[in-house]
């Protein structure tokens, strides 16, 4: 089976390492050049457009900031609809709208390809460690044929329903990770202000019913250690808050908690907080507030 990677940044390029390192066959194509050359060095057969990896391959997983691009990689003149032949299987990894997922896959099953979304969770480490969790939309015959793939990839994969419900489930796991992350930041504020330290809260709250992933896996290893660099960016969770928002709109469902996270972040982001790890959110409080946590 013939892979074709497109989309070479923090998740991409290590996903595509670790299927060379199986010996899968891949051609691989970023709109930055120098991303290409690196896979090269891995072994891949670096691409000059999307449509030159759709004439190798077999199955095609793509990896990309967001939903517009994914949209412009797949229809766009030189995209990858125009030059797949029948059968190729298409595997969005990208963290987008299930609307814009649904688009792509009415237009692929058109042209005879099959569409999948496949969302991941566990961040640039676990993508390294060929760890992710990965929720799959798909029907189950192309499920089970991508399934070896995919477990190159990730550790936990999950085949969630049709296509589409990938999307849908990772849209609802990082609204509760935004919101919980925007709850955490304000909520240590207040517990330093009556005079608590983040140790005692962390010891305490860690084994109490306030605890939550976001206070696992961001408490001590950003916030306390005030050092931001790496992790899930802000930018990134932003734009999560906002596909769940799009959801809401879509579904008539009211998110009020996630319009009040939103918010947050936008502040963080309006303070320059955008590439830092989500965490530093707590920067924004603690400049409003005069009160340190670390
Ligand atoms: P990056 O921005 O690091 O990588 C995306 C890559 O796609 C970049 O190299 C970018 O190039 C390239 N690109 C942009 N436009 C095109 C195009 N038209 N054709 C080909 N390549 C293009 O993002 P991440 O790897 O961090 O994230 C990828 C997806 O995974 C996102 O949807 C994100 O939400 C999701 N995700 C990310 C996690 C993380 O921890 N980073 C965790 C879980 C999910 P350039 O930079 O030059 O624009």
């Amino acid at each position: 089976m013939k892979i074709g990677f497109i989309g070479l940044g923090a998740m991409g390029k290590p996903m595509a390492v670790n299927l060379l390192k199986e010996g899968y066959q891949v051609s691989a194509f970023d709109v930055n050049r120098t991303s290409v050359d690196e896979i090269v060095a891995f072994g891949a057969v670096g691409c000059s457009n999307g449509g030159a990896v759709a004439a190798s391959s077999d199955v095609i997983i793509t990896s990309l900031p967001n939903a517009g691009i994914v949209e412009t990689v797949m229809v766009g003149s030189e995209g990858l609809f125009s030059q797949c032949k029948e059968g190729t299987v298409i595997i969005d990894m990208s963290s987008v709208s299930p609307s814009s997922t649904l688009k792509m896959a009415g237009i692929a099953e058109t042209m005879g390809i099959k569409y999948v979304d496949a969302p991941v969770s566990g961040g640039t480490k676990g993508a390294d460690a060929g760890t992710l969790a990965i929720m799959v939309g798909a029907d189950e015959a192309v499920f089970e044929k991508i399934k070896p793939v995919l477990e190159v990839i990730g550790g936990d994969i999950y085949h969630v329903g049709p296509t589409g419900t990938g999307d849908a489930i990772k849209i609802v796991n990082n609204l509760m990770l935004g919101c919980n992350m925007a709850t955490l930041a304000e909520a240590l504020i207040l517990g330093v202000k009556c005079g608590l330290k983040v140790e005692t809260m962390q010891k305490i709250i860690s084994k109490s019913s306030g605890r939550s992933y976001a206070m696992e896996a961001k408490l001590e290893k950003f916030i306390m250690k005030d050092d931001f660099e790496g992790g899930f960016a802000m930018d990134l969770q932003y734009k999560d808050l906002g596909l769940a928002l799009e959801a809401g709109k879509e579904n008539n469902i009211p998110l009020p908690m996630t319009a009040l996270a939103t918010q947050v972040f936008e502040s963080g982001r309006a303070s320059g907080l955008g590439r830092e790890d989500m965490s530093a959110i707590i920067k924004v409080w603690e400049k409003i507030t005069n009160v340190r946590v670390a």
